[in-house]
């Protein structure tokens, strides 16, 4: 099957902002084109420059630096309509929102329910779609057609932690744009078949390096810090929530899928499905990212406790590089783990 949503999405498509990870499905059946603002704010070429328009506007320095990238691509890119989730993401959204409705654009609130169960998610879903001018019968259509790009990115995954033939960046890379598919599926799809199967013909990296998780928030560092890990003998294996954007669990219905997802929900519900992918992947220590500024960090206090993996958490804030300090962490934390496992 493909992925081809060729009938929704086309170039009259409107284009939408989300700030994270929404049901896009409903987007596209609503003839919407979804953009995840954090990607276009990582991937610009001057991200400084997006942050010094928010905090020019009035945001503080101690503002997440993601929340002030958002704002920054909202006003230097040309899309009107930003749904913003106000449940199930960042508080700091719900300013965001007001400050963007202030600026005359469009915004639309969109919560996640309070806890992950599939009646409740059903009922958002099917509210979302009717404030949409949708169906739920249509959304359920893409979710049909965008199968196989989730298909692709699970193998994409799976080159990562069993066959080793798959850098840390790269599973960061295509999972964390499944968010939106890159804005345009068909293209997605294509680019990233010949990845896996060029990926496919290397030859595997060495398995006596040491295998790491990544969770928390995608990092500002990009693929600096994945090369930096790689030139240290090391290599992710699990991107948390990366993999979580790219919703690459089988399932049988929307409500299903979006309630499988944890990044919205307690935090007992990441700390499951981390233990089972930590197990399966035989992981060695554990890197978590935390951004400076941001609640979520606090759930490092749980993570260490119940992790019983060594753990190295990192903060950045809006540096995007590496700065001396991290590197002699991260050196520090893979000759810990190799002397302990005596690789
Ligand atoms: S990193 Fe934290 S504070 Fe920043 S946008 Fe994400 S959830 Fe919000």
């Amino acid at each position: 099957m493909s992925c081809s949503v060729k009938t929704p999405m086309n170039k009259n498509m409107k284009k939408i902002g989300i700030t994270t990870n929404v049901p896009i499905e409903v987007l596209i059946a609503a003839g919407y084109q979804p953009l995840d603002l954090n990607n276009i704010f990582i991937s610009d070429p001057d991200p400084e420059h997006l942050i010094k328009i928010a905090e020019k506007d009035g945001f503080p320095i101690n503002c997440c630096g993601w929340i002030k990238g958002i704002y920054g691509v909202c006003m230097e890119y040309d899309i009107d309509t930003i749904m913003c989730v106000t449940n199930g993401d960042c508080s700091n959204t719900e300013m965001l929102m007001e400050v963007l409705k202030h600026r005359g654009l469009k915004t639309i609130p969109f919560s996640y329910p309070q806890e992950p169960d599939e009646t409740e998610m059903q009922n958002t879903l099917n509210k979302l779609a009717i404030q949409l001018g949708t169906t739920l019968e249509q959304a359920e259509n893409v979710r049909k057609k965008l199968l196989h790009c989730r298909k692709l990115a699970d193998r994409l995954d799976e080159l990562t932690w069993k066959n080793n033939k798959v850098s840390g960046f790269e599973n960061h890379l295509w999972l964390v744009s499944a968010s939106d598919f890159n804005g345009e599926p068909e293209e997605y799809e294509k680019e990233l078949n010949a990845v896996i199967g060029d990926a496919e013909k290397r030859k595997a990296y060495p398995d006596n390096s040491i295998r790491l998780a990544y969770i928390g928030v995608p990092s500002v560092y990009g693929k600096e810090l994945y090369r930096f890990i790689e030139s240290n003998g090391a290599g992710v294996v699990y991107n948390e929530i990366q993999r979580q954007f790219a919703m690459t669990q089988q399932v049988t219905s929307l409500a299903e899928q979006y309630s499988i997802y944890t990044y919205p929900y307690s935090i007992t519900n990441r700390i499951d499905d981390i233990q089972r992918e930590l197990e399966k992947r035989k992981i060695d220590g554990i890197i978590h990212y935390v951004q400076a500024f941001c609640y979520r960090g606090i759930g490092g206090i749980i993570f260490k406790d119940v992790f019983k993996l060594p753990m190295l958490t990192l903060e950045g804030n809006d540096n995007f590089y590496l700065d001396q300090h991290i590197r002699t962490r991260i050196e520090a934390f893979i000759d810990m783990i190799k002397r302990n496992t005596d690789r």
